[in-house]
């Protein structure tokens, strides 16, 4: 199948507000489905539909597919490109703005997320699914390459932020493919990478999340500024108490949030709970 020609033929006009860069290559279409690791048990979720190629690879191995997408004006080319296959609803609707229970209707089961996101939704799409009550397995998703390796970063290194532990404390990230810009129609500016987050809220059970990601925020609130100067200003206390709880859980006084790893993070908002 011709997209770029179906596209042609149909008179189709980018929306670049609407992050389209759709994906024709067939060998990377095969390759992202493989590493999602989706079989004929699976229901997947994807957002943003475009011209239903990655739909379509999802529908051939996967139970049944519901593809969210914004521009109407794909009806047309989606009634060609998806003629035919009966395990598939694309849904006229942003999955940001729908409810955990209208989207548990829809959707009908546990399921995967895989998606060629709309790169201006990566950080928000990414936490609207892990931190909902939702039955997601796993979100399997090509976004910007910068964003990918602040998701795997590891503590010390400029990319390691607020999203790296708000990721981490809800499952496992991986990139699991490089995705030069060349492979997208339209090219886009930057490169691109597929990252797989294996969700595991067991993983941190009985944590505070909503607690801890207010002190990760604090930690990284200046990130220039050492940590006591963070918590002295997020939790009102004095530098004395500060550097006392820092030290209590072995943290030198001089340390900077960047410095911390999700255990530490955890022990020291054991330690402030306590005071
Ligand atoms: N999956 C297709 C592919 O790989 O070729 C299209 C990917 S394109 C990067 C992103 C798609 O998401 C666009 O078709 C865009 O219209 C759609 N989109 C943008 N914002 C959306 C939103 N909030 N909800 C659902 N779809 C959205």
């Amino acid at each position: 199948m011709n997209i770029r020609q179906i596209l042609k033929d149909n008179n189709f006009r980018f929306n670049h507000s609407l992050g389209q860069n759709f994906i024709t290559d067939e060998n990377l279409l095969k390759d992202i489905v493989a590493k999602s690791g989706i079989t004929s048990e699976d229901i997947v979720v994807e957002i943003g539909t475009g011209a239903g190629t990655l739909t379509r690879e999802l529908a051939s191995v996967c139970k049944r597919v519901v593809s969210f997408e914004l521009d109407k004006n794909l009806i047309q080319i989606l009634n060609i490109t998806l003629q035919g296959l009966d395990n598939v609803e694309v849904v006229f609707k942003d999955v940001l703005k729908l409810k955990d229970e209208e989207l548990a209707e829809i959707i009908g089961g546990k399921f995967k997320v895989v998606a060629n996101l709309p790169y201006y939704i990566t950080t928000p799409l990414i936490m609207r699914f892990l931190e909902s009550s939702l039955d997601c397995e796993s979100i399997t998703i090509m976004i910007q390459q910068e964003v990918a390796d602040r998701l795997v970063a590891s503590s010390n290194t400029a990319d390691y932020g607020v999203i790296t532990v708000a990721v981490e404390l809800y499952g496992d990230a991986n990139i699991v493919l490089n995705v030069p810009k060349t492979y997208f129609y339209p090219m886009p500016k930057v490169d691109s990478a597929v990252v797989k987050i294996d969700v595991n809220r067991a993983k941190y059970d009985g944590i505070d999340r909503k607690e801890l990601m207010k002190l990760v925020k604090c930690g990284f609130a200046m990130r220039r500024k050492v940590l006591t100067n963070n918590l002295k200003s997020t939790y009102g206390m004095d530098r004395e108490k500060a550097e006392a709880i820092l030290q209590s859980v072995g943290l030198d006084t001089k340390v900077r949030g960047e410095a911390l790893g999700i255990q530490d993070y955890i022990k020291l908002l054991d330690e402030i709970k306590k005071n």
